[in-house]
């Protein structure tokens, strides 16, 4: 399998080194040059198996020959091994129609961790065999920092550094970063906003004779190993519904577009998938692109859904890649445009071909409570407020009444326990197995906001390539 770049003008890579490189050279993102197909038999087929058997059938087309189907197999079971279900990813009915994905039993409770912790151990493994050592930095505003911590600590030849924004990140989720103490691992929290830290990170990649000396690589969803491996889920729990016979909708509370790409992908790939619905919450840009072609930037609005607070969601390039017919060299000269005017428009085309696949909602603050308070008093199960906005979006589409509905669970709900004890007068409990996290020791740096401190502090850590 190849990889071509969304702007047309990257060299083509296998999977290992896309895995390495994050962005393209040429500012886009890196995708399959075509996508594999399941046969319905092969769908069938899928039924019986694991999660890590069904991770390695709907993997192996994308990796190609940069593992063995044995070593694919391996690292897969050492992912999924360290999930506190059996299932991996469960399905818990809601009603008569409506399901929920638990994609929140990995290690740090949110569904992030199913594609970084595979990431971690193939990041081990292909340096295993290059004379590199990797520098990963990120910023976040919680859930991608402790789950990116957890998969790379104690890792060879990689050291991260994560960004957060010093005291705007909630209690549970700063600990879950600053209290692993591996060496590799370099929390740094910012004197400034999330956004303040999002831009030092690309100010680091952009000063190429700091990227290059450090070998900077990233592992936020613009990486194509995370997004192939949440194409596992669908797969695994439309197979459990039905399907190659039965299609089944998915309803995905959506921030940078990388999960609800990957049900895409799926799709793309022969499941038979009836919708997505993309579930936004009052930061609607997605929404506004997909319902009247408009995808332009506005401000950001906090809300207790802080992994969808985003207005440029960076995988819906994937999308519009396919939207203007895989021309990458039309999409370079769109993106140019939406770089400088911060606004692109979808036309009436392209919204009908999206639509094909693609629906959406916006959920408000009391929608988003609702839902909560709903799934509280109906089927007695706490959920958190990223995932009551799909399940609210999942109500507001209409799609025909014998078509399942699958709402992804993004995140734990004792991850966001204040939002969800407003709205349902209970409080979420922290599993037993982080029920610690509380009483252990915390290491972080403060720094200002200005590129000069980040990278002397990396420089003084970071290995040089
Ligand atoms: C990251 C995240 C999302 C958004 O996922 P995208 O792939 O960015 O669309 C939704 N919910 C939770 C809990 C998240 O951590």
């Amino acid at each position: 399998m190849r990889y071509i770049s969304t702007r047309g003008a990257a060299p083509t890579l296998d999977f290992e080194a896309v895995t390495l490189a994050g962005l393209a050279s040429d500012g886009g993102l890196y995708i399959p040059e075509s996508w594999p197909s399941f046969s319905r038999d092969e769908i069938a087929a899928l039924a019986g198996l694991s999660y890590v058997d069904t991770a390695v059938a709907v993997l192996a087309p994308f990796v190609g020959d940069s593992l063995s189907r044995e070593e694919l197999h391996d690292l897969c079971k050492g992912a999924y091994g360290r999930f506190a279900h059996a299932a991996v990813t469960p399905l818990v009915q809601l009603d008569h129609r409506n399901w929920l994905l638990e994609l929140f039993h990995g290690p740090t409770l949110a569904f992030k961790d199913v594609a970084l912790q595979l990431i971690g151990l193939l990041f081990e493994r292909f340096l295993a065999t290059r004379d590199t050592h990797l520098t990963v930095v990120g910023a976040t505003s919680g859930d991608t920092g402790s789950a990116a911590i957890d998969a790379l600590a104690g890792r060879a030849k990689v050291d991260l550094f994560m960004l957060h924004p010093l005291g705007r990140v909630s209690d549970v989720q700063r600990r879950q970063m600053t209290t692993v103490l591996s060496p590799n691992i370099h929390n740094i929290a910012i004197e400034g906003s999330f956004d303040d830290a999002q831009a030092l990170v690309k100010a680091m990649f952009a000063h190429q004779s700091f990227a290059g000396r450090f070998a900077l690589s990233a592992v936020n969803s613009i990486n194509w190993a995370r997004l192939a491996a949440q194409v596992v889920y669908y797969f695994y729990a439309a197979v459990r519904l039905g399907a190659p016979e039965r299609p089944v909708a998915f309803s995905v509370p959506t921030g940078n577009f990388g999960d609800v790409f990957a049900g895409y992908v799926a799709a793309r790939m022969g499941l038979p998938v009836a919708k997505l619905i993309v579930a936004t919450n009052v930061n609607d840009i997605l929404h506004r692109a997909l319902n009247e072609g408009d995808y332009s930037v506005g401000t950001v609005t906090p809300t207790a859904a802080p992994s969808m607070d985003i207005q440029v969601s960076s995988n819906f390039e994937r999308l519009l890649f396919d939207l203007h017919g895989r021309d990458g060299a039309a999409l370079a000269a769109s993106m140019r445009g939406f770089e400088s005017t911060k606004a692109l428009s979808l036309s009436p085309a392209m919204r009908a071909q999206a639509a094909e696949l693609l629906t959406s909602a916006r959920i408000d603050a009391e929608d988003m409570a609702l839902a909560m308070r709903r799934a509280s008093e109906g089927s007695a199960m706490l959920i958190d407020p990223h995932t009551a906005i799909g399940v609210a979006a999942a109500q507001a589409v209409d799609l025909p009444a014998d078509v399942p509905i699958v709402t992804l669970a993004t995140a734990h709900p004792a991850k966001f326990p204040d939002a969800v004890e407003r709205a349902t007068g209970h409080r979420p409990q922290l599993p037993q197995r982080i029920g610690d996290l509380f009483e252990r020791e915390e290491r972080y740096d403060i720094l200002p906001a200005t590129l000069d401190a980040i990278e002397g502090f990396v420089a003084e850590r970071a290995v040089e390539a």
